[in-house]
C-alpha cells in the first residue's frame, strides 16, 4: 500500500506544504510505517492564526442557529463517514473495532449536543440580572456571553478525534475560530475530521490545522494572535502552557493527567467490580487520563476479588484491531508507539526495582502482530511511595491495595496531587453519598463503567487541570461573561 503524506497545515481551506523535517506515522498494530506528516514552519503557524483572525468577525457574529446548522451537518458527515473514521482509529492507534466505534459515536454525540445548544439559543441570550430597583436609580443590568476570539486547540494521541471534538464543537458553537494542533503520532484522524468540516460548509478560515511536534505546539500557544488555549495532555506540558499564558493573561483550559482510584467496598457486587476493574485499567490499553489504575479493595473481599480479577485479565484478548474469521474479537490493542511502549516498560521495571511485585499478567493473542503490544500487568500491594502507585503510567498496568474501612479507602484514594475521576462499587446509598462528596475528583462513577455524556462536564481538580469540557461549561470555556448596566433610553 502507498504511504500517505499529510500536508504541513490546512489554512483557510488550503493544504500547505513545507520543507521542514517530516515525521513518520506508524500503524500501532503492525509496527509498520504507513505514512508521513509534514511539519508546519513558524510562518505557517502565523498564517493559520491570521486566517482564524480574519474569519472571526463573520463567524462570531453569525446567529447561533447558523453555526448550529453547520455543526448539525458535521454530525451527518460523521455518520455518513462512520466506517472511514473507525478505520483510522483502528489503523493508526490499533484500537479494537468496538473501541474505535465508541470513539466515533462520541464524536457525533459531542457535535450533536453543541448543535442543539446553538439551535436552542438560550446559552447565547442576553439575560436580565435582578438588581432590585437599581438602588432607586432606574438602571437595569444585563449579562451575556461573547466568544473569546481565536482559540488554539492542542490535543494528545490517545483519543484522536474525541479530544478534538470536545474542543472543536463547543469552540465553533461559541463563535470562536480555531487553530488545531493534533498529536504528531495520530494526525490522520484529525485530517479526516477537517475534510468533514469543509463538506459541512464551515466557512474557510474558521478552523485551521497545523501539524508538528512540541515545537509547533509551543509556537502556536505563544502566538500573540491567540486569545484562548485549550490543551489536553500531560501535566508537565500543561504547566509550561499555563506559564506561557500567564505572560499576557491568555485564557486556558487544561485537561491533564490522572491517577484515579477504583474503590471496591465490602458490600460490592464482585462480578461487577471485576468488570469495572478490567475496563477502568485496560480499556484503550490503559492509555487513558481516566484510567483507574489504583484499585482499592476491602480486606474482606480481597482474596476473592484477586482470584476473579486474575481469571478476567488472563482471559482478555489482546490483539489485532480486527482478527481474522473464527478468531475472538480483541478486547485490548497495542500501545500507540515504540517509544511509548519502551517508556511504560521502563517505568514498570523501575517500580519493580522499588519493591513492587507483579501478582499476575495477561497474555497476547496469537493474532497480536509485530506492533507495540504489551500484556496487561497487575501489581499487588505496592508500597504507597512506589512510583507505580503514585505516578501516571499511561499503559496497561494496575495496582491493587487493600483497605479496612471507608476512612482508610478515602485517605488512600485522595493521597495524590491529581483529581480527575474515581469509581466506587457499593450497594450502600449512605456510602455512595459520602464517597461522592469526599472523593477529590471531577467526576465520580458509582456502580457504572466510565460512561461519558456530552451533557456531563469533564475535568479535574489539582494537577489534573483547570476548567471543564463538555456540558454547558464546555461552551462557556470559549466565551467571556460580560455585563452591561444601563439606564433604559
Ligand atoms: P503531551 O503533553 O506530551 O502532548 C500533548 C500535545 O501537546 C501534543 O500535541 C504535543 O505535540 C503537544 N505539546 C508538547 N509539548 C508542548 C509544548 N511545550 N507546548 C505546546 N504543545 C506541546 O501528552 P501526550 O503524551 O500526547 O498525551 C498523554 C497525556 O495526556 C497524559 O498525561 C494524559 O493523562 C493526558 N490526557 C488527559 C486527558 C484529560 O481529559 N484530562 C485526556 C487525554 C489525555
Amino acid at each position: 500500500m502507498n504511504e500517505f503524506i499529510l500536508p504541513a497545515a490546512c489554512v483557510a481551506g488550503q493544504r500547505l506544504e513545507s520543507s521542514e523535517a517530516r515525521t513518520p506515522i506508524f500503524a500501532a498494530a503492525s509496527g509498520a510505517r504507513i505514512g508521513w506528516q509534514q511539519s508546519a514552519s513558524p510562518s505557517q503557524v502565523g498564517q493559520a492564526v491570521a486566517a482564524a483572525r480574519a474569519a472571526l468577525p463573520g463567524w462570531r457574529d453569525a446567529p447561533p442557529a447558523v453555526r448550529g446548522a453547520v455543526l448539525r451537518r458535521v454530525v451527518a458527515g460523521v455518520e455518513a463517514r462512520h466506517d472511514e473514521l473507525v478505520q483510522w482509529q483502528m489503523r493508526i492507534n490499533g484500537k479494537p473495532r468496538a473501541e474505535a466505534e465508541l470513539d466515533v459515536a462520541d464524536v457525533a454525540a459531542c457535535f450533536a449536543y453543541y448543535a442543539g445548544l446553538c439551535e436552542l439559543g438560550e446559552a447565547f441570550a442576553v439575560e436580565r440580572v435582578d438588581v432590585g430597583d437599581g438602588g432607586g436609580s432606574g438602571v437595569i443590568a444585563e449579562r451575556f456571553h461573547a466568544a473569546v476570539g481565536v482559540a488554539a486547540l492542542v490535543v494528545p494521541w490517545n483519543f484522536p478525534m474525541v479530544t478534538t471534538a470536545w474542543k472543536l464543537a463547543p469552540a465553533l458553537a461559541a463563535g470562536c475560530t480555531v487553530v488545531l494542533k493534533p498529536s504528531e503520532l495520530t494526525s490522520p484522524a484529525e485530517h479526516a475530521l477537517f475534510d468533514l468540516l469543509a463538506e459541512a460548509g464551515l466557512p474557510a478560515g474558521v478552523a485551521n490545522l497545523v501539524n508538528g511536534d512540541a515545537r509547533v505546539g509551543a509556537a502556536l500557544v505563544a502566538h500573540a494572535g491567540i486569545d484562548k488555549i485549550s490543551f489536553t495532555g500531560s501535566t508537565a506540558v500543561g504547566t509550561k502552557i499555563m506559564q506561557q499564558a500567564a505572560l499576557d493573561m491568555r485564557r486556558v483550559t487544561l485537561e491533564l493527567g490522572g491517577k484515579s482510584a477504583l474503590i471496591i467496598r465490602e458490600d460490592a457486587d464482585v462480578e461487577l467490580a471485576v468488570s469495572l476493574a478490567v475496563a477502568g485499567a485496560f480499556a484503550n490499553a490503559g492509555q487513558m487520563c481516566s484510567a483507574t489504575s489504583r484499585i482499592l479493595v476491602h480486606d474482606a473481599l480481597y482474596r476473592r476479588f484477586m482470584s476473579e480479577f486474575e481469571i478476567a485479565v488472563r482471559g482478555l484478548v489482546v490483539g489485532a484491531p480486527e482478527p481474522g474469521p473464527g478468531q475472538a474479537p480483541s478486547q485490548m490493542g497495542p500501545l500507540v508507539s515504540r517509544a511509548h511502549l519502551d517508556r511504560v516498560q521502563s517505568l514498570l521495571l523501575q517500580g519493580l526495582d522499588g519493591g513492587a511485585r507483579i501478582a499476575f499478567t495477561g497474555r497476547l493473542a496469537p493474532h497480536a502482530g509485530d506492533g507495540f503490544y504489551m500484556a496487561p500487568v497487575v501489581v499487588a500491594e505496592p508500597p504507597a511511595d512506589n512510583l507505580l502507585w503514585r505516578e501516571e503510567i499511561f499503559g496497561p498496568m494496575a495496582c491493587v491495595r487493600s483497605f479496612r474501612d471507608d476512612d482508610e479507602a478515602l485517605a488512600q484514594a485522595n493521597a495524590t496531587a491529581y483529581g480527575l475521576v474515581a469509581t466506587v462499587v457499593t450497594e450502600s446509598a449512605q456510602a455512595t453519598a459520602r464517597y461522592q462528596a469526599e472523593l477529590r475528583a471531577g467526576l465520580v462513577w458509582v456502580n457504572t463503567p466510565q460512561l461519558i455524556f456530552p451533557q456531563v462536564c469533564w475535568g479535574g481538580l489539582g494537577a489534573s487541570g483547570i476548567g471543564r469540557e463538555l456540558g454547558l461549561q464546555g461552551l462557556r470555556a470559549y466565551q467571556e461573561l460580560r455585563h452591561a448596566v444601563r439606564r433604559a433610553p
